[in-house]
């Protein structure tokens, strides 16, 4: 039996510019499979958990780099100047709520996936797991 994860969660990006302290358990946590999130984590899929800004401290200098999103929202992303690790993303019309990349934290127990996205672009050899809900791309849109 594991013991059960206690907030705050402190973490940092891989050169320690960033300093990450998670004050609540994130409201969902989704695996996207798309292919811009294969070039972000150099993997098959990006890990994102949701929470509200005011649930996350962060401190440190962050750079800004922003993009189109198929859907026409703007999606902007804030990453380390040093190592160029990327921190959260978040859409600048809705500030309030941030889309954190957790595996900056130190204990990471807490990431349990409630939902794999965009898994009509997923590395062919990945196999879904079937206790998770699966969406062909962002649900709801
Ligand atoms: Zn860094
Ligand atoms: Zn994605």
């Amino acid at each position: 039996m594991t013991t059960e994860t206690t907030y705050p969660i402190e973490g940092s990006c891989q050169c320690g510019n960033i300093r990450l302290r998670l004050l609540r358990a994130p409201k969902l946590i989704a695996c996207c499979h798309c292919r811009e999130c294969q070039k972000l984590s150099t993997s098959a899929f990006s890990i994102t958990a949701v929470v509200d800004a005011c649930d996350v401290e962060i401190e440190g200098e962050l750079k800004h780099w922003e993009r189109k999103a198929e859907s026409g929202n703007t999606i902007a992303a804030k990453f380390c100047p040093h190592c160029g690790n990327r921190i959260y993303h978040y859409h600048p019309d809705k500030p309030d709520v941030i889309r954190l990349k957790p595996t900056y934290l130190e204990d990471t127990r807490f990431i349990q996936p409630t939902a794999h996205i965009w898994v009509s672009e997923k590395q062919d050899w990945f196999t879904l797991p079937e206790d998770v809900p699966c969406y062909p791309k962002q649900p709801g849109g």
